[in-house]
């Protein structure tokens, strides 16, 4: 640190990013591009059973990457299954080995880690792995994991803390369950699992665990995918159980008990009823809690510089600029209140962000209509309003709902799970049947929303969609032919191709 004047400069730099994950780094190398003097601090806290990461943040390291890839691993299964009745012919027992996966996906996160260095690097980003703390408006102390610290200064700051997950505060979570951030590196098969939650976190983590091949139950306090289309959700639900997946309904653990020590070893979870004093017993050999995340906002200094934090949820009011109440401290992803939690959103707020500080740029990030897809072994994906929220916000009587269930060609031969698929788009009569909402459960449903998220971007209406001839034999084509609304009652079950 230089002998800066704390409040009015000199600083150290330009700009320093607290939290180098998906929007930090996407802000700090963008700023670097205009010639400003960037420090990124990054540092992973570990879990409470030790597990720690690399550079990136959690989309890379503990989030989309590797729970994509074990999702692959999980439809390869189903691939498999599915490849006999296409003519092909394998006599041998087929069986998972979690520990090739886990290295592969951990090898592969490795590369990412040093690619992002690398290129933190190549931008002129001075990167420390220490973790940050306000001490003054301009100042900064970064503690670093062997416990020494710095100070720096900066005239202006972003915060990009991220999310952590949250424990249930009873009695055995920390010492015997673990979270998303231990399971992509655990080093030996979680073997039976109970999943606690309906997050899509849990749902997902639930779904390629199951389709591994392993023994899966979920205990759900309420309602699945809190927030996401709920006739969707359920689907899911029911597509799962459908598929080997135990779901306790409405009960939340009381107690975790080690009963054998191991790798796995043996957990006694005691359940409380959330509508009645009914207790439920269970022996699992892991626990997953997946109950939600907290934003990473406690224990940065932001009393010492005075910016607000939402009470209740921890996350931080940001105005249409992504700038906090202290005019010169900024933040972005996941921690701000009232925005989506996704990647591609915390890279696209970064990086603007930068563009209006130091190139000039006047565009905002635009939160409406973020398209994004659940990796359920049933996959969803969506954009725009729910049906319940369109109806909320709307009016039943100015809301039409288009749908249809859709059989994709590659699951006839193996003659499974027709009227599983579903397709639905909510439209706004009163301005031309505007697409407000998009919703699609089947393969690769990231791949299909990517395209109409596009589209809603450009104001797509049902006409346009009627407009547009499909691509046969595809999952997609169904939503160029939706012809019955949900009004009329009338059947959508598919009977063939
Ligand atoms: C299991 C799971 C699956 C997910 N799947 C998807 C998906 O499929 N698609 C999608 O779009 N999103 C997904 N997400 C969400 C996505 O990972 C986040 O939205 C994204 O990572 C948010 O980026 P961020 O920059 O806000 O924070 P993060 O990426 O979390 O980065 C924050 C970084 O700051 C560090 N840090 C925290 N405090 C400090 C401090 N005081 N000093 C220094 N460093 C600090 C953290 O350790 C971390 O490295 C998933 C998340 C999870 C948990």
């Amino acid at each position: 640190m230089t002998e800066a004047n704390e409040t009015e400069g000199p600083y150290d730099y330009d700009v320093i990013v607290i939290g180098g994950g998906s929007g930090g780094l996407a802000a700090s190398k963008e700023a670097a591009s205009y010639g400003k003097k960037v420090l990124v601090l990054d540092y992973v806290t570990p879990t409470p059973l030790g597990t720690t990461w690399g550079l990136g943040g959690t989309c890379v390291n503990v989030g989309c990457i590797p729970k994509k890839l074990m999702h692959q691993a999980a439809l390869l299964h189903q691939s498999l299954d599915d490849a006999r009745k296409f003519g092909w012919m394998f006599d041998e027992q087929v069986r998972h080995d979690w520990g090739t996966m886990k290295e592969a996906i951990q090898n592969y996160i490795g590369s990412l880690n040093w690619g992002y260095r690398v290129s933190l690097k190549d931008n002129a980003v001075t990167y420390v792995n220490a973790y940050g703390e306000f001490v003054g408006p301009h100042k900064i102390k970064a503690t670093n994991k062997k416990g020494k610290e710095t100070f720096y200064t900066s005239e202006t700051f972003i915060i990009a803390t991220g999310e952590r997950p949250r424990y249930l505060g009873v009695p055995g979570d920390k010492e015997h369950c673990i979270t998303s951030d231990d399971l992509f590196s655990l080093p030996y098969c979680p073997g039976k699992t109970l999943v606690v939650g309906a997050s899509y976190v849990a749902l997902e983590c639930a779904g390629f665990l199951a389709g591994l091949g392993l023994d899966v139950t979920v205990m759900v306090r309420s309602i699945l995918l809190r927030g996401f289309d709920q006739q969707m959700a359920n689907q899911i639900g029911d597509y799962m159980e459908s598929h080997g997946v135990k779901f306790i309904r409405q009960f939340v653990p009381s107690k975790i008990e080690q009963v054998e020590p191991g790798t796995p070893g043996k957990l006694k979870v005691t359940a409380q009823s959330t509508s009645s004093s009914e207790t439920v017993e269970g022996k699992y050999n892991t626990v997953l809690l997946a109950v939600g995340r907290d934003a990473c906002t406690k224990n940065i200094g932001l009393s010492e510089v005075g910016v607000t934090v939402n009470e209740k949820s921890g996350r931080i009011p940001v105005n249409e600029f992504e700038q906090t109440n202290v005019p010169h401290i900024y933040a972005v992803g996941d921690i701000l209140a009232g925005k989506l939690q996704l990647t591609p959103v915390a890279i696209q707020a970064g990086r603007l962000l930068a563009r209006r500080l130091y190139g000039g740029s006047t565009v905002k990030c635009d939160y409406v209509n973020v398209p994004t897809t659940v990796f359920t072994p049933l996959e969803y994906g969506a954009c725009g309003f729910s049906e319940e929220a369109a109806l909320e916000v709307h009016g039943a009587e100015n809301v039409e709902v288009y749908h249809s269930y859709f059989w994709p060609l590659e699951w006839t031969l193996p003659s499974r799970d027709n009227n599983k698929c579903y397709a639905k788009v909510i439209c706004n009569k009163q301005d031309h049947n505007r697409v407000m909402g998009f919703h699609v459960l089947g393969p690769n449903a990231g791949e299909i929303t990517q395209g109409f998220g596009a589209a809603m971007k450009c104001g797509l209406t049902k006409e346009q969609l009627d407009n547009t001839i499909g691509i046969h034999p595809v999952c997609a084509e169904v939503f160029t032919t939706l012809s019955v609304t949900k009004q009329s009652g009338r059947s959508v079950q598919q009977t063939g191709c």
